[in-house]
């Protein structure tokens, strides 16, 4: 048992969801399976804002051109990180 982060129910239990998400260049959308998803029984199953974010930022920092277009989160947390030197001198810090 866990509790709700919506409406604090303690009744809520930690289950896995599969969820749909566009990639950040917005051109592909993918299907991640399996992701780690809280489930409530008054607001249903979702995602915690800090499995949002892990999701987001592998999608943006993994090199997932390998990869079909339904994968689990396990994989994702697998992929192989995107050689960004070439674009990360640009970025201000
Ligand atoms: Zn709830």
């Amino acid at each position: 048992m866990t509790e709700c982060l919506w409406c604090g129910e303690t009744t809520a239990q930690e289950t896995e969801k599969d969820c749909y998400w566009i990639m950040p260049d917005g051109r592909r959308s993918v299907q991640i399976l399996q992701v780690p998803a809280l489930g409530c029984p008054s607001c249903g199953s979702y995602l915690s804002d800090a499995t949002n974010q892990k999701v987001e930022e592998h999608l943006y920092m993994c090199d997932l051109s390998a990869y079909a277009d339904v994968f689990s989160y396990e994989d994702l947390l697998k992929a192989p990180v995107k050689n960004l030197w070439g674009s990360l001198s640009s970025l201000p810090d």
